[in-house]
């Protein structure tokens, strides 16, 4: 089996993950009820849109 002839040091294991990283799409506090929710989409907590629009309760 082969065997890794070096211990991969911090610097590279620490460039080597520069590349993956959280991606939680669009996320803005609504500024209706401050909970997250996705930007362009009706709030999942309070059910409104762009303050007061109200889509369902
Ligand atoms: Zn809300």
């Amino acid at each position: 089996m082969a065997v890794p002839k070096r211990k991969t040091s911090k610097a590279r294991k620490n460039k080597r993950r520069t590349h993956f990283k959280l991606s939680v799409p669009g996320m803005v506090r609504c500024s209706q009820c401050g909970e997250m929710k996705l930007s362009h989409r009706v709030c999942k907590h309070c059910g409104t849109y762009k303050g007061e629009e109200v889509v369902e309760v």
